[in-house]
């Protein structure tokens, strides 16, 4: 594909319609839900269904949340959700508060708690997550049966009041699916937004979102908060709703309970924990007849949630909505970007990095030792040497995956020793990996909408179509914008690398770092990269590439630096770097 192909002819931006008219359409059929809610004249039983289903769905949105969004396990979602049942269960029947107080302090006390949690435990991974959100319940669990004093112990707390605008039953119930439909409405749009992206970054590859811009310790924080946050809310619904809570409706089992709801109907979405929550709520009722013979009803139950796992992996909303983004692909056509323009940041020296005397052990092995690099504003600088030589660490120090073991980095005046990988991507770090990372669970698009949103991006507008169009453009200037809307899993290998470029170019880096681009790549995807690399350099951006293909470098980088066991052994222009006997000897042997 040649340049011509790529930059088309700019035309002016389509706003959209503002969001509230564009949505119009879920607002009406919520209204009318909560209209039927509120005049259908269910009888008791009926409603106590509905009123279980909906308050749990709120508290499963928190799990879609942190686990479907963030990809962070909460085995301790019942928790949160008693303490919102507890803060309006002992407000309004001991304490004779009024409703509202008590609901707004339950959330609160769930989201501190929740924040606090994640605090002290998020830096952990999976398994340690799972095993300190288990001890919280558990924790939880015996203060609220054994805290007689506060809780009324196994007894639980009756007499719960509800508010006066909803003393019927029936009007309760309304008022809970009217927050239902508005917490919905937020949770489904909370993946595109900033927020939302870089929570489905940071599920998706941790390292990657770090280097990215995002700050991925605090992205798990909110991601816990706003689940606990549910939790809290439906909770405290919940206790208005039936007028009485103990202990047991908050134990681990409950927990699970939220969990399966959760993984059955598709953590992804809250439309999945809607449908998870409604299934598993009503399944043990339509079996109800079965309970004459004892087991029988447990075995359908059971078998029936494993079919559905087993064949729908992503739950049932999952399978629905991975069948409408493959379609989806296909027949709708990507918009049309303008060229994209780079203007690379610049504090006017003649070095965008200085790097000096960079070391980096691994216990006794020196991958790094003592290197020097100076890399010329606006060229190629090619950084080669054997396998295992140090490059890729370089890179990673760099980048702030490692820290360095000494020495100092300088980006453009500013110095970014110290810098966790996020910040240094905000000062202008852009970089690719020798082994691909990409957002895996997402659209081409969004992988570099996700790169266009990096903190301090000059060259973007305000709002989500400004972001859109940046993607755009620099999806199109690697020649794949025609193809905006795929998921990751259907590029080649070569492409995907490009959409890694495409994503580090498009927020407007002041330095690009490149770790092996051409590996994998047959010989015309080299020549198109090689071409890429012209183009991107014709723009000013400077470029420190790491590569094995010395046709490439050679052509491509008009300055190398060469390392051999971790340390420099040639730096200068390229052609005479490339004939220096050490290189020739690193490379060749010295036979
Ligand atoms: P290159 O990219 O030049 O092929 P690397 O930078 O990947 O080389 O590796 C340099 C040396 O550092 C190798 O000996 C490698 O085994 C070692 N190394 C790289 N990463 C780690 C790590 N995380 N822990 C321990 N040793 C490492
Ligand atoms: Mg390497």
């Amino acid at each position: 594909m040649s340049a011509s192909d790529n930059i088309q002819v700019p035309v002016p931006a389509v706003r959209s319609k503002p969001l509230i008219i564009r949505h119009l359409p879920y607002f009406i059929g919520a209204a009318v839900l909560v209209a039927l809610a509120g005049s259908m004249g269910f009888d008791g039983y009926v409603l106590n269904i509905l009123l279980q289903a909906t308050t749990f769905s709120i508290a499963v949105f928190g799990l879609s949340v942190v686990l479907g969004l963030c990809g962070q396990i909460n085995l301790a979602q019942a928790t949160f959700f008693g303490f919102g049942a507890y803060a309006v269960g002992l407000g309004t029947a001991d304490l004779h508060l009024s409703f509202w107080p008590c609901l707004v302090g339950g959330c609160m006390i769930a989201l501190i708690a929740g924040a606090f949690l994640g605090m002290s435990t998020l830096r952990l991974g999976g398994h340690y997550l799972a095993m300190v959100t288990i001890s919280f319940q558990q924790i939880v669990t015996l203060v609220m049966i054994n805290a007689i004093w506060l809780t009324h112990g196994p007894d639980g707390v009756s007499n719960i009041t509800r508010p006066e605008l909803f003393q019927s039953s029936q009007s309760y119930l309304a008022f809970c699916v009217a927050v239902l439909a508005i917490v919905g409405y937020l949770v489904w749009h909370l993946p595109d937004t900033k927020l939302g992206r870089s929570m489905r970054a940071v599920r998706d590859n941790e390292l990657a979102a770090g280097v990215n811009g995002i700050d991925v310790f605090r992205t798990k924080i909110y991601a816990f908060g706003i689940c606990a946050l549910l939790g809290g809310l439906a909770g405290g619904l919940f206790a208005g709703g039936f007028a009485y809570v103990s202990p047991d409706q908050f134990s681990f089992a409950e927990s699970i309970g939220f969990l399966t709801m959760s993984l059955l109907g598709g953590v992804a979405s809250p439309v999945g924990s809607v449908i998870g929550t409604g299934l598993l709520i009503l399944i043990p009722e339509w079996l109800r007849f079965l309970k004459s013979v004892p087991g029988l009803y447990l075995a359908i139950y059971g078998l029936f949630v494993i079919l559905i796992i087993r064949f729908m992996p992503d739950g049932i909303w999952g399978f629905v909505s991975d069948a409408f983004t493959r379609w989806r692909a296909h027949t709708k056509a990507p918009p049309v970007a303008a060229a994209l323009q780079l203007k690379p940041a610049t504090s006017g020296g003649d070095i965008v990095l200085k790097v000096t005397g960079l070391t980096k052990h691994f216990g006794g092995l020196k991958a790094v030792d003592g290197v020097d690099i100076a890399v010329k504003r606006g060229g190629v600088h090619a950084l080669i040497g054997p396998n295992g030589s140090g490059k890729t660490t370089t890179l990673n120090v760099l980048s702030g995956l490692y820290k360095a073991t000494a020495g100092k980095i300088v980006l453009d005046g500013t110095d970014i020793t110290n810098m966790a990988p996020h910040q240094r991507t905000a000062a202008g770090l852009g970089r690719t990996f020798q082994n691909i990372r990409l957002f895996r669970s997402m659209t081409a698009l969004e992988n570099v909408e996700i790169g266009a949103e990096r903190p301090g991006n000059t060259m973007i507008g305000k709002g989500e179509d400004a972001l859109t169009e940046r993607a755009m453009e620099a999806l199109t200037f690697v020649g794949l914008g025609n193809r905006a809307n795929e998921l990751i899993s259907s590029f080649s290998y070569g492409h995907q690398r490009l959409i890694e470029i495409a994503r580090a170019l498009a927020a407007n880096p002041t330095l690009l770092l490149l770790d092996e681009p051409a590996a994998g790549l047959n010989s015309t995807e080299k020549l198109e990269l090689h071409e890429l690399l012209k183009r991107i350099a014709a723009q000013g951006l400077t470029i420190l590439i790491i590569d094995h293909d010395m046709t490439l470098v050679s052509e491509a980088a008009q300055h190398i630096t060469v390392l051999n066991f971790g340390r420099r052994i040639a730096d200068g222009e390229s052609m005479a770097v490339l004939r220096h006997p050490d290189v020739v000897s690193a490379y060749l042997g010295s036979e």
